[in-house]
């Protein structure tokens, strides 16, 4: 295939993965494809995969270069290895091919070392397994056991150390049983697939999802996210599945931070329900059982989402009697001073206004 065409596949495919609520939600997840000489397209930093079109959301790199630095390191010297491959990313970035300007999405790293189509999202059909201490053992037994050889990788700070890691432990299984995993589940972060071609990733993808679906019989349709303005600059959230969660937890801003599941919870929401109420952009009434947002229709829904995806966990973890595993306090750190996460975030607002 041309350049071109595999540009046009990775669009199918980022749109497909990308239309699904219970898949990606707001800006989460990210896809990449192999191009010729070595270059990839991945994702751009800031947008939603529905947003990938031939000329949209996504940045060609320089992927050798990325799995070459990568393969350099020394994790033995005293260097800033998370601050060096942001900017190693970043400046593998390709001129005069694809969209420019655009920075790379800050999971490009382990997008780089992996095969030609690669799907990453935070299905949350995923997340039950990645967010219970069962998870690693239900892995083997639906998954690996089954004939999907699949990567268990524990949680580790996302970026440099998670490329690493998911670099090493696909080695390290290809050398001790010859078996290539392709699919990747991350505790309290999401699930990666890829394959040959588009398709191939996105099946593996569906059929990760929807076998944890029906061995938990959990075949419900997942709810449509919804928010209705309600002013200038405010909506509310308007689905009822949403609505009913934080009602009956009693969930405000301190019950957020109680159950930090993972990093995207951290950035859109647990940070917008706090500081002063002037300030912060949801406002939370467990009372009532409202939500309201100060923010553009788009960042609203991507909020909502997010909302969604996490109540959806929680809800179905203490269904199904697992026992959910939350991130540690020094890993909610990490996040919290996470300068790429920052710009993520600036922007998702700049996004949507
Ligand atoms: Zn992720």
């Amino acid at each position: 295939m041309t350049d071109n065409q595999l540009l046009q596949e990775y669009v199918r495919m980022s749109q497909t993965a990308g239309a699904r609520a219970d898949y990606v939600q707001g800006g989460g997840g990210n896809t990449s494809v192999k191009l010729s000489a070595g270059c990839m397209a991945v994702k751009a930093s800031g947008f939603r995969l529905n947003q990938i079109v031939m000329d949209q959301a996504y940045v060609v790199v320089d992927a050798k270069a990325i799995r070459e630095w990568y393969a350099s390191v020394d994790v033995q010297e005293d260097r800033d290895f998370e601050k060096e491959s942001v900017a190693v990313a970043k400046d593998s970035a390709v001129k005069g091919f694809g969209p420019q300007g655009l920075r790379p999405s800050v999971e490009a790293g382990f997008h780089a070392v992996l095969g030609n189509f690669v799907i990453h999202t935070h299905a949350v059909q995923s997340n039950l397994l990645c967010c219970s201490t069962e998870g690693e053992t239900l892995v083997r037994k639906l998954f690996t056991d089954a004939g999907f050889p699949s990567l268990w990788i524990p949680y580790i700070n996302p970026g440099f150390c998670l490329t690493l890691k998911i670099k090493a432990e696909r080695e390290r299984m290809k050398a001790e049983t010859g078996a290539d995993p392709h699919v990747i589940f991350m505790e309290n972060h999401g699930v990666i697939t890829w394959g040959d071609d588009a398709d191939s990733a996105l099946q593996l993808h569906d059929e990760v999802n929807g076998r944890i679906a029906r061995y938990f019989h959990l075949t419900d349709r997942f709810p449509v996210p919804a928010v209705k303005a309600e002013s200038d600059g405010v909506y509310v959230s308007d689905t009822p599945a949403v609505l009913a969660f934080l009602k009956e937890k009693g969930a405000d801003a301190a019950y957020f931070e109680e159950f930090p599941l993972y990093p995207d919870q951290l950035v859109y929401l647990n940070s917008s329900m706090l500081g002063e109420p002037s300030t912060r952009k949801i406002d939370l009434d467990p009372a009532t059982g409202s939500i309201r947002y100060k923010a553009g229709e788009s960042e609203a829904l991507a909020m909502e989402e997010t909302l969604l995806g996490f109540a959806w966990v929680m809800e179905n973890i203490r269904k199904i009697g697992l026992t959910l595993k939350t991130m540690t306090p020094s890993d909610v750190d990490f996040i919290r001073n996470w300068e790429s996460e920052a710009y993520r975030k600036s922007l998702v607002q700049k996004m949507a206004r």
